[in-house]
């Protein structure tokens, strides 16, 4: 689905403006302050479970910690959970571990600071839906689309139980913009023709069989959020299409999505020690998150 391209991202409000402040404190606490954080750098694990925690917390959410053994190692999911008026259940997700070698600003720490400010604004307020706020542990190799992923194990926890989980939306490493000639590149080199060489968007992917979520989810955005976004239902096999969280919902036969700035084919730190909070575009960050704020908002009404 290839949008109308707006030649670059609108001013932010007042709100925005506080928005993209913590937005940068967060991804400044969990990348910059705790650092790496994965099996091998397991202090900074929990340290990065419990931050989350904790600001689920102070947001006047009562947490839970969805556990599973690893080998002898406890990890934790952390969910914050708004009880809806109706069954249906609407999951958003981003892991926070990071891949080894990498203080993860961007992947994900992005992801994570969008969920924990997401979770702030919508504490305080009714939804139909009910709605889950899942930070994922174990995204990353060597658990990267095993059955040993945390969203994995939480996926077939929902599915265990019988949640009916209408909608999955995966904030994968949504951060990095960039204005300059051929900054974008594609998994598949016919996508190119389609879809824009300047990396200046944000992307929504999701499979095949979450096509009718995806085009909500994108025309919801589109008609609120002030940064260009771009679009695509492709098949799984796709190189990128299943890298992230969503795999896990599809796996367990639930619709999902994954919002994400493409990763590996735009951001030049991708997985490198170089992922550090500087590296990140805070303006259109935040309009990314406020564009998904909206989106929840109208997707719960649905
Ligand atoms: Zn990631």
């Amino acid at each position: 689905m290839p949008g109308k391209t707006i030649s670059s991202a609108a001013p932010l409000s007042r709100d925005e403006v506080r928005l993209r402040e913590e937005l940068r404190a967060d991804v400044q606490k969990l990348a910059g302050e705790i650092g790496e954080r994965n099996m091998w750098h397991y202090a900074q694990l929990n340290a990065a479970a419990d931050f989350i925690e904790s600001s689920f917390s102070r947001a006047g959410l009562h947490p839970r910690r969805d556990s599973y053994d690893l080998r002898g190692q406890v990890c934790h999911n952390i969910e914050a959970e708004i009880r809806g008026t109706r069954p249906e259940v609407i999951v958003i997700g981003a892991h926070y571990d990071s891949v080894f070698g990498s203080p993860g600003a961007n992947d994900n720490g992005s992801g994570a600071a969008a969920l924990l400010a997401l979770v702030r604004r919508f504490a305080g307020k009714a939804t139909e839906h009910t709605v889950r706020f899942v930070a994922f542990v174990n995204e990353e190799p060597p658990y990267f689309l095993s059955d040993e992923m945390g969203s994995f194990i939480y996926a077939g926890r929902c599915k265990a139980r019988g949640d009916r989980v209408e909608a999955m939306i995966s904030l994968e490493t949504i951060g990095y913009f960039s204005d300059a000639p051929d900054s974008q590149t594609y998994p598949s080199p016919g996508l190119g023709i389609f879809y824009p060489k300047v990396g200046n968007f944000i992307g929504f992917v999701g499979n095949v069989h979450s096509r009718a979520l995806l085009r909500r989810v994108i025309t919801l955005f589109r008609k609120h959020a002030k940064i260009p976004s771009e679009g695509a239902a492709l098949p799984s096999f796709i190189p990128g299409v299943s890298w992230s969280d969503q795999r896990s919902f599809w796996k367990h036969g639930y619709p999902g999505i994954m919002v994400t700035d493409t990763a590996p084919f735009r951001y030049p730190y991708y997985h490198s020690a170089n992922d550090t909070p500087d590296k990140l575009d805070y303006n259109r960050f935040t309009l990314v998150v406020s564009g998904m704020e909206k989106v929840i908002e109208d997707l719960d009404k649905l």
